[in-house]
């Protein structure tokens, strides 16, 4: 995709409407407060630091907790109050082992491919499937529901697996369109398929709880690859989404 008069919009828009690649998207121009407001993100790999890994699990837990009690202290909270001496320790331990696990790749789930023996060459569809992310413009929870769809190329993989591959990119600083082509990417990578959907339905608490204050809204975003960019196929997709049933 090009867009020919990308020389004459203002930097915010340019990037509002930036396709989704690997290219770098500039926000530089832009205000802290406006990058996070308008959720603006610079590509789809997550932005690490080369060194991300050289410190161990432990030595980030104890440097977090550092510093988030010198937070809680500018703050003026007591922290030899009972209730609240221990929160420094516990917040650096979730961090590391909970909320963000999912930026370190050995974290990775490991995902076994299956033949497809049964030949069932139809579409498979996991729908509902909760997750629970951190926007990483306010480091307040992202939450809802990804529906994932592929077509066996010949392969499968077990169905907890599909679970398993968006709560690992969730547990990361995230923004809603990175987090499903995220996934997106690693589902193709590893069913060895182009013909691979992801809908994203979520609710984002930085912007019903702060900022605009929105608690009705929800944000949905897709990924369609393969067949699925074929109308006929990404409406039976669609139309299995709308499925009630009684469990
Ligand atoms: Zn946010």
């Amino acid at each position: 995709m090009y867009y020919a008069n990308l020389t004459y919009m203002k930097p915010k828009e340019i990037a509002l409407n930036a396709p989704l690649k690997n290219d770098k998207i500039n926000l530089g121009e832009l205000s802290t407060d406006e990058i996070g407001d308008e959720h603006l993100h610079t590509g789809i790999a997550t932005p690490m630091r080369q060194d991300a890994f050289a410190m161990s699990d432990e030595e980030k837990i104890t440097k977090i907790e550092f510093h988030f009690r010198e937070i809680m202290e500018t703050l003026g909270l007591d922290l030899t109050d009972d209730s609240l001496n221990g929160t420094p320790k516990r917040v650096a331990k979730m961090y590391i082992h909970e909320l963000f696990n999912g930026l370190n790749p050995a974290n990775k789930p490991k995902v076994a491919l299956f033949d497809n023996k049964y030949k069932y060459n139809e579409m498979l569809v996991e729908k509902g499937i909760s997750f629970y992310s951190n926007c990483e413009h306010h480091f307040v929870p992202i939450f809802g529901k990804a529906h994932i769809a592929y077509i066996s190329s010949g392969k499968v993989i077990g169905l907890s697996k599909l679970n398993r591959i968006v709560n690992y990119f969730a547990k990361r600083p995230q923004v809603q369109e990175r987090l499903t082509v995220q996934i997106a990417n690693e589902l193709q990578a590893c069913l060895q398929t182009a013909d691979v959907a992801v809908l994203i339905d979520a609710k984002h608490l930085c912007v019903a709880s702060r900022g605009i204050k929105d608690n009705s809204s929800a944000t949905v975003t897709s990924f369609y690859g393969g067949k699925f960019k074929e109308e006929f196929t990404r409406n039976e997709f669609l139309k299995y989404l709308d499925l009630k049933t009684e469990y």
